[in-house]
């Protein structure tokens, strides 16, 4: 059995162990995770553990990044199985501050991310990529690794974080690993847990849009086909829909001719929200 892996509760003590590896030489990755820990989440661990010599993840459930009636109270906190979960891979260290640490009284500071942020999830839910790129910068302060790993599953917010990083020139890289399935086809999420059976049977609408637009992608169709055809199994499961479109997948502007794009999809069912996307490849002639 491995042992058990230590946790630490405040940036200094985070730093000061990150500091020590570093020097000693040592390449860390981290993953930033908002716990209930799933297999998408062991994945990010694992190619983290692959390319570098230790691995710091921390699990803090970011209270600026959900808006008012959003699930910031009902998230599920699940720490002792997210360790038991982690305790095969080669962590480390577990980052798991309280906010206090995180957001210190009468904190003032919030970084504000525009360009990829707008729009989307960005739109949908005002503030949420401000709290992403706040605690992503924070964390990133606290656990001042050479690589931080983060899932293609939340497209825009690699967007934000990429830009953010580089904006501000923070010392760190960023990988992006691919989204990991159900073998349904369904993204996993924290959030799948909120689904009654019955919803969590109708979910695989989700994938199926993408796989749609995929298709449709591919047969050349314009923009307006390809929604057309990603709302069908949305609205015959019942899905409420956010958004479900192709755009280009940097910009999150109409795709355009020999540019990657990607198809996101956002909706609700009963009262979870998720969301998806799909990577399309360039194609000659952009929006057909
Ligand atoms: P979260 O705990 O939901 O904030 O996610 C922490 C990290 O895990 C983020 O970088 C997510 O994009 C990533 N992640 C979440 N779900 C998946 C998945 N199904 N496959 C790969 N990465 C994921």
């Amino acid at each position: 059995m491995p042992g058990a892996i230590p946790l630490i509760d405040t940036p200094a003590a985070m730093r000061q162990a990150v500091g020590a590896a570093r020097a000693a030489g040592r390449r860390i990755g981290f993953v930033p995770t908002m716990g209930a820990l799933h297999a998408g989440h062991v994945s990010l661990v694992e190619r983290a553990a692959r390319e570098c010599d230790d691995v710091a993840v921390s699990i803090f459930v970011n209270p600026t990044q959900f808006g008012p009636g959003e699930d910031f109270a009902r998230y599920p906190r699940t720490l002792a199985a997210d360790l038991a979960l982690l305790a095969p891979h080669g962590v480390r260290w577990v980052y798991a501050p309280e906010a206090a640490a995180v957001y210190p009284p009468a904190d003032a500071t919030r970084i504000v991310v525009e360009g990829p942020a707008r729009g989307f999830e960005g739109a949908i839910r005002p503030g949420h990529f401000s709290g992403v790129a706040t605690v992503v910068c924070r964390l990133l302060l606290a656990v001042p690794a050479d690589v931080a790993y983060f899932g293609a599953k939340d497209w825009q917010q690699t967007l934000v974080v990429r830009r953010m990083v580089r904006d501000l020139g923070l010392p760190i890289s960023i990988v992006v690993c691919p989204t990991v399935r159900e073998a349904d086809g369904l993204a996993m999420s924290s959030r799948n847990a909120y689904l009654s059976a019955a919803e969590r049977a109708r979910a695989t609408a989700l994938n199926a849009a993408l796989e749609r637009a995929a298709a449709a992608w591919e047969a050349g169709a314009d923009v307006a086909a390809i929604e057309a055809a990603m709302r069908e199994p949305l609205l015959a499961a019942g899905v409420a829909i956010d958004y479900a479109t192709v755009v280009d997948a940097e910009s999150l502007a109409s795709p355009t001719a020999g540019r990657s794009a990607v198809a996101l999809v956002a909706g609700r069912l009963g009262t979870t929200r998720l969301i998806d996307n799909r990577a399309l490849p360039p194609r000659s002639d952009g929006d057909g």
